[in-house]
């Protein structure tokens, strides 16, 4: 066996660190050097290797044929017809007619390298990628209030440190079980967890008080829980006056969520709120953590200004020990959202609209600033134009399962047969590869270099363990080639992942999420290094807003945030609350995970949970099959009978594709500024269609 090698997981933003000891098989153990996790793995980390050699790995291109079938085909064939037909598109509908689509578990040098692809080579605005789906309201609200989104601004270890956590909506104890040591340590100091969540989830049962919430009633707990904190002046006046701005026109407007309304709107007893209030106000050292569950809404932003109001008025952003942070998703939904693969930005979290931000990126990229693109499509909007006037009429998706992850998946499907050119980049058919012309075989985690940057904003090294197998290339080889064949060479003159951080680190000097004193070096001498870093003398930064906030004042913003309610509500025809998320053995759209015999026993289906009283109401028990339907359409899941949903809830895992597809299923209405779609929230019905018993 040789030597061990030193890389990250390739699934969630906890970038737990392992080592991979490649023999026969490749085997993996937790690394204990590793600071997040501190050799502690979940199911998915420890199976992760389990893909490499997998038989339903994809070994070569495959090439519509004249019979429509995907045939193994020739690199050159393959790197040919994409060629053709995007030529052959941008000839007839213009440079914005040929898209791409990224993803947030690119390494930063690949989100890199896909955005220079998009505005430098295709020179088209049709770039956004699947982190919308994921980040993109945390991102905005704590740029507003904070001037800087960064996931975590401070490591993970210092949650251990507070008195008190408010989790709300993320699941942490199934979907990143490692970050529970810190909770737990926490807990043995005497802290108290406090969570929000419409179910009784793993988290929430060990939580000292679970705030159950209706879907769509995030803002009314928020306002409540600061209504509580006012009343009953735990305000940090000093940090307010001296840190902050807006803070009056919050205290008015929480005046009016006096504990009784909130309870009525939102479920939530008055007593459970008081008490959460109270712990949280009187801790010395707090952290409040949002999840997707309050900004995958189309009030995502606003349901996370409202808990960074209360972040603010308790004086803990920037406090040691304290603090405001989002749990970002996927493996690098930090690097994903930074470094240029969205609609509206350039590298480094430089917004494409700003002539300054375009003139140092331009010199950088050696182009004229004049001929990058502005800003494009959100995902969804890109997506559901498709093929239609005006849309993107050829796509090219990497990383990325969208019919399984948008929002309203049979639209999605149904605009992404109407294209003309559909790429996807995988290691596997994944049921978008299925619908595409052209399917590209890449590389997988242990088979590539780059880097990635965790929830916490530590940049961290991805190190090849092994060789891909000799048809594989990977996603930065590909980019290459392709630029290539469309006589841009002289954009991509290496595939090397170092150069292209190297050239990265330039691109991203003097902006906001600043890499260009992070060396590979460093990364490997320091075990990671936390942005903003400007120099190569400078630490890192691992805890931001100490003295200043980012902002044209330097001060945090409020913003008063009143409650409205979610774009689809309960009705005779639909009368329940649809909601969904992940479960531990399954990772997002699962193109990976279904695959994992240990994973798919673990979870082999998707599952609607109930409440007894909904399944004495239908005669149903658990194992029974039923269809959940909704406006926007169908699908069936296998019944779990659990008290730990509300009777007004169904939950549903978004992990499956085709008729057991969650998202097809769910609101595709967007935030009006993060543009992140309803995932969280939707009108359905139950629809008995068998029995697992047989009975009709
Ligand atoms: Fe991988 Fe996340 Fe599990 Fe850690 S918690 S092993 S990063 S999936």
């Amino acid at each position: 066996m040789r030597s061990a090698t030193a890389t990250h997981c390739p699934y969630c933003a906890l970038q737990c660190g392992l080592r991979l000891h490649v023999g026969e098989r490749v085997q993996v153990e937790g690394d204990a050097s590793f600071p997040v996790n501190r050799g502690a793995l979940c199911v998915k980390g420890w199976t992760s290797a389990e893909l490499l050699r997998h038989p339903e790995r994809l070994l070569s291109p495959l090439v519509r044929d004249a019979r429509g079938e995907l045939a193994p085909a020739t690199w050159d064939q393959a790197l040919d017809r994409i060629a053709e037909g995007i030529r052959a598109t941008q000839a007839s509908h213009g440079r914005d007619a040929v898209g791409v689509f990224g993803s947030g578990s690119l390494t930063n040098e690949k989100v890199y390298a896909l955005g220079k692809l998009a505005r430098a080579v295709l020179r088209t605005s049709s770039i956004d990628y699947n982190g919308r789906y994921c980040m993109s309201s945390a991102a905005t609200a704590s740029t507003r209030a904070l001037g800087l989104d960064r996931g975590l601004p401070f490591p993970t270890e210092d949650l251990a440190e507070a008195d008190a956590v408010l989790l709300v909506g993320s699941n942490v104890a199934e979907t990143m079980p490692p970050l529970m040591q810190y909770i737990e340590k926490m807990r043995a100091r005497g802290g108290a967890l406090l969570v929000v969540d419409p179910r009784r989830t793993v988290t929430a049962a060990g939580a000292a008080v679970h705030l159950a919430a209706s879907p769509g009633t995030d803002t009314v707990v928020a306002n409540g829980l600061l209504h509580v904190i006012v009343r009953d002046g735990l305000v940090d006046e000093a940090y307010v006056r001296d840190r902050t701005e807006g803070f009056e026109s919050v205290r008015a407007l929480v005046a009016g969520y006096w504990p009784e309304r909130v309870e009525r709107i939102s479920g939530v007893p008055q007593a459970d709120l008081e008490r959460a209030a109270r712990l949280l106000g009187r801790a010395r050292r707090a952290f409040v953590l949002t999840g997707r569950g309050p900004e995958q809404q189309a009030q995502g932003v606003a349901n996370t200004l409202a808990f960074i109001d209360l972040a603010l008025a308790l004086g803990l952003v920037g406090r040691r020990g304290s603090g405001y942070g989002c749990v970002t998703g996927q493996g690098n939904g930090q690097g994903g959202r930074e470094h240029g693969q969205k609609a509206d930005q350039l590298p480094g979290y430089r917004r494409i609209d700003d002539p300054a931000a375009r003139a140092h990126v331009a010199s950088v990229w050696g182009m004229d600033p004049e001929a990058l693109p502005g800003p494009g499509r959100s995902a969804y909007e890109m997506l559901a134009a498709m093929g239609l006037p005006g849309g993107v009429r050829a796509l090219l998706v990497f990383g990325s399962n969208v019919v399984v992850s948008s929002p309203d998946a049979s639209t999605i499907e149904a605009r992404l047969k109407a294209l003309d050119l559909l790429v996807v980049s995988d290691f596997f058919l994944s049921e978008t590869a299925a619908l595409a012309h052209v399917v590209l075989p890449s590389a997988q985690f242990a088979e590539e270099d780059g880097t990635m940057t965790n929830l916490e904003g530590r940049v961290v090294r991805r190190r090849r363990a092994v060789e891909p197998p000799p048809e594989v290339r990977t996603d930065l080889a590909i980019l290459r080639a392709l630029a290539a064949r469309l006589g841009a060479s002289r954009f991509f003159p290496s595939d090397d992942a170092h150069d292209v951080f190297d050239e990265l680190r330039r691109a991203t000097a003097g902006a906001p999420a600043d890499y260009s004193g992070i060396t590979y070096e460093r990364i490997d001498r320091e075990g990671g290094v936390f942005w903003p870093c400007p120099s190569e003398d400078h630490p890192g930064t691992p805890r931001l807003f100490a003295e200043r906030f980012p902002t044209p004042s330097g001060r945090a913003r409020f913003f008063a945030v009143p409650h409205s309610v979610p774009a689809e509500e309960p009705d005779a025809d639909y009368p329940m609350v649809l909601t969904t998320g992940r479960v531990l053995a399954q990772y997002q759209s699962g193109t990976q995970t279904r695959r994992v015999a240990a994973l798919a026993k673990l979870a082999p289906e998707p599952v609607v949970e109930l409440h007894p009283t909904v399944a004495r109401r239908f005669a149903l028990s658990s194992g029974d099959a039923v269809s959940v339907v909704t406006r926007r359409g169908r699908a069936t899941f296998v019944v779990r009978v659990t008290s730990s949903v509300r009777q007004d809830v169904l939950f549903v895992s978004f992990h499956w594709g085709g008729d057991r597809s969650a998202n097809r299923l769910t609101n595709a209405a967007l935030d009006p500024s993060s543009r992140m779609p309803e995932f969280k929230v939707c009108a359905a019905r139950l629809e008995v269609t068998r029995h697992a018993a047989g009975a009709p």
